[in-house]
Order: structure tokens, then sequence, then C-alpha cells
């Protein structure tokens, strides 16, 4: 994410390390090439003068701060600067009224649809309600069909009106099917054009009148950078929208949408979309993001998700069957697979201080998981929870059975002895004798 921008915000900064003192010539040499960073990144050009003015401002009146370096103090003020542009605190859905209507909006392909159904997902297993889905692009069949997919997918209710020509209609029908329903939160996705257009407009605008939807949302792809801007702009004036979805973060996004888009519509980013799949969505969190952006990493979230893949009873059983020296391949799978859960490698990475820096270069690939799980897969019963079985002979077996390397097999067998002294040094109360061997 925004792999570019940290970069040269990273190289802007260091300009001031080695200087005793922060004096107007080097800040305002860092802060040509942090303006120069966030304009490449697309940045309006305005809101970018505006971000180095105020942190010049703050940097020259920080006197009391002088014991800090002076290439912290600057860090710590562009990061705050960027937590503000990008909103300041994070801000939640308004899930009041029931049921609470959610009305999507924006183009077509910027994720409406992808979208609906993980909010859909989201609220159904963070918020226990029970959402129903309502599609209302009358243009296209496929639209509809699409809703349905992701609908099944999540086991989310799709409402849809065959032939009914009306969207206004089809969401007025769909609320009153939610309350005799006992559907809690209705999630409404429209029809979007390629392009802004008056029809588009007062389509969804006669829809948000007729039904007063608590959340207007506005979504749109962070990968069109100003144009993100220009139709979140073209979106407010007609809708005077609650908040912004940004989705696609994932890709090879410049982050110019990310940092801009609250300052032009005044309008707080709720959820980012990081992915095609249903679990593929975050809370938007301005402080959190603008660590990232800076190469700080996100340690907050990786614990979050980190606690949300953590199953006590399963952590319990684990630890019984360490004790008892009794963890085998089996466990090893189950715990790779938990690790897989929490996101692909290289989100995960991004979340780690300073690896996301180290780690840019090199293509992190979930595949690589694979032929850990090939070889697992090719082991027998015995040989999974017995690995000491495992001769040579047997490992020949496994690396054909596998496609892979008796080097490979090796590997992952000594990897998995490791691992296991580990984990009985840590239960035998061994807390020092660990920290005694990471020293060295
Ligand atoms: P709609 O026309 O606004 O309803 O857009 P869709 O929901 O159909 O999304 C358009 C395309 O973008 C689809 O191929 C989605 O799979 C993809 N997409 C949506 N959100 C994301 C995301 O956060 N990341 C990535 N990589 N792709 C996404």
């Amino acid at each position: 994410m925004f792999d570019n921008l940290s970069d040269k915000l990273d190289s802007a900064l260091h300009i001031l390390k080695g200087h005793g003192q922060i004096t107007e010539v080097n800040v305002a040499e860092t802060l040509k090439e942090v303006r120069r960073a966030l304009v490449d990144a697309d940045v309006n050009y305005k809101i970018a003068k505006e971000f180095t003015t105020t942190v010049k401002e703050k940097a020259l009146g920080q006197d009391v701060l002088t014991a800090l370096k002076p290439g912290q103090l600057m860090v710590k003020l562009v990061k705050d600067e960027l937590t503000q542009l990008m909103g300041g605190e994070a801000e939640g859905l308004n899930l009041s009224g029931t049921p609470s209507v959610i009305l999507m909006s924006g183009l077509q392909g910027s994720g409406k649809t992808t979208f609906s159904g993980k909010l859909a997902n989201y609220l159904k297993t963070k918020k226990t309600k029970k959402p129903l889905l309502v599609a209302c692009d009358v243009y296209r069949p496929a639209a509809v069909n699409q809703l349905q997919v992701v609908g099944e997918q999540i086991d989310v209710e799709v409402y849809s009106e065959e032939g009914n020509l009306d969207p206004v209609k089809i969401s007025q029908n769909a609320l009153a099917y939610a309350k005799q329903n006992g559907h809690n939160v209705v999630i409404i996705d429209t029809a979007g054009r390629l392009a802004v257009d008056e029809a588009m407009m007062t389509e969804i605008a006669n829809i948000h009148s007729a039904i007063q939807p608590q959340e207007t949302l506005f979504v749109v792809d962070s990968m069109t950078g100003q144009d993100a801007v220009n139709t979140a702009k073209a979106f407010n004036d007609r809708l005077n929208f609650d908040g912004v979805i940004l989705t696609k973060l994932d890709g090879d996004t410049r982050g110019g949408a990310a940092i801009s888009i609250k300052s032009v519509v005044n309008k707080p980013i709720k959820f980012i979309g990081t992915g095609e799949k249903m679990d593929a969505i975050d809370v938007f969190y301005p402080s959190r993001m603008a660590d990232r952006i800076l190469g700080m990493g996100d340690v907050v979230s990786l614990v979050e998700r980190a606690q949300e893949q953590y199953d006590e009873e399963e952590a319990r059983k684990l630890q019984k069957k360490i004790a008892k020296n009794q963890f085998g391949f089996d466990d090893f799978l189950t715990q790779l697979h938990q690790i897989k859960k929490m996101g692909s490698m290289k989100d995960l990475m991004g979340m780690i201080p300073g690896a996301g820096k180290m780690l840019k270069d090199i293509d992190i690939d979930d595949d690589a998981f694979k032929h850990v799980e090939a070889i697992i897969y090719s082991m027998t019963k015995e040989e999974r929870s017995t690995p000491t079985v495992i001769n040579a002979s047997r490992k020949k077996r496994i690396a054909k059975g596998s496609g892979t390397s008796v080097q490979q097999v090796n590997q992952l067998l000594k990897q998995f002895n490791q691992m296991g002294k580990m984990m009985k040094m840590m239960q035998g109360g061994g807390g020092k004798k660990m920290m005694q061997m990471m020293k060295g």
C-alpha cells in the first residue's frame, strides 16, 4: 500500500537527520520534498501546499520540543498532520432506525456490489445484525445476479424484483419486506454509470429522498486518484452523503485519494476495501493509515486481526498437546491455516514497522505455503503425528508425492523440530531461557 509515497516521504524526512537544530532552511528543504512526494502520489497541489505550510508553522514554533531529535519531530508533525487531513478520528456507521437503511452510491466498477456484500457480512458477524441486501440496478440483470451470488456466499438474503424497472419502488418495497421479516439493516446497492451523468444522479437522488437512509455511502476506487476526488465532489453536491468507502487499496494505488478526499468533501472515510474477498474490509483509522504511509507499520491492526482468529478452546487443546509432546504436523497445518485467514502475507508484512520497506521489492508469494501444505498432505497419518518415523526412504516418497525435493522436505522437518523446541521452552516457564536464546 502506498509504497512509492512511503519511500519518498522517508527520504524527504531523512534530510533532517544529522542536523542538530531545526532551522528555517532545512525545514523548507524537507517540506519541499514532502510536498513533491504528495503531489506525485496524486494529492491535489493546493492541498499539498496547505499541508506543508501548516507543518512548517508548527515546526518553527516548536522550541519546547528541542529535546527531541529534529528528524523525529518532523516525522511526528507530518504524521499528526496526515492524520488530521484524513479525518482525525475514526467514524462509525449510524445504525439507528428500525431498520437502519444504508444506501450505496458510486460509479460503475467502483466496487459497490462487492462492498455491499462485505458490509453485510461485517455487520452480520461483528455486530450480530440481520441484514437484507437490495438489488436496485434495474438496467443490468447481471448486476442483480452478481449481488445474488455475493448474498449466497455470505448467507445473507437478497431482495430483488424481476421486471420492475422503478428503483424507487423496489427500495420502498424492500423496506416493507425488511420490516415484515425482521431484518434490522437494509443495504441498497444502486446502479452506477461509467461517468457522472444527470440521469444517474437524478435516479439516486430520488431513491435517497424516498427512503431517507441513515447512511448514504459513496464508494470510490482509490486507483482513480484525482478523478476519485472529483467524482466524490459531484456526488456530494447532489446527495450530501455521510461517508466515503475507499476500495482497492490492496492494489498499486498511489494514495492521493485517501489523503485528499476528506478535505475536499469534508466527509469521513469510513471503511476501506483491501481485496476481492468478502472479508477484505477494514474500518478506516486515519492515524493507523498515517502510520502505514510513513512506513511505521500498523501493529494495532495486526494484533486485532490475530485476536479475531484466536480461538480459546483451540489454544487450550494445543497447549495440552505441546505439554504432552504430541504436537504434530496436523496441528502445524491448522496453525498455518489460521495465519492465512488473517490476510495475505504482503498485507500482514506491511503492518509490521519497518518490514514493509525492507520487503517491498520481494514478491511475497502466498503460494509459498502451498509447498509446505503439499508436503504435509503427502505424509501418512502416522508420519504426521510422529514425525520421527520419517526416514530417508519415506522422505523420498513424500517429496515425490508432493512434487517437491528431499531438500525441501528436510527443511520443513528441521523447521518443525525447531518450532517444537521453542514451544517446549515456552511451556516450561522458559520465558527467560527464550529471551536468552534470542539475545544469542
Ligand atoms: P460496482 O459496479 O460498483 O458494483 O463494482 P463491483 O463490486 O462489481 O466491483 C468491480 C470490480 O472490482 C470487481 O471485479 C471486484 O471484484 C473488484 N473489487 C471491488 N472491491 C475491491 C477491492 O477492495 N480490491 C480489489 N482488488 N478489487 C476489488
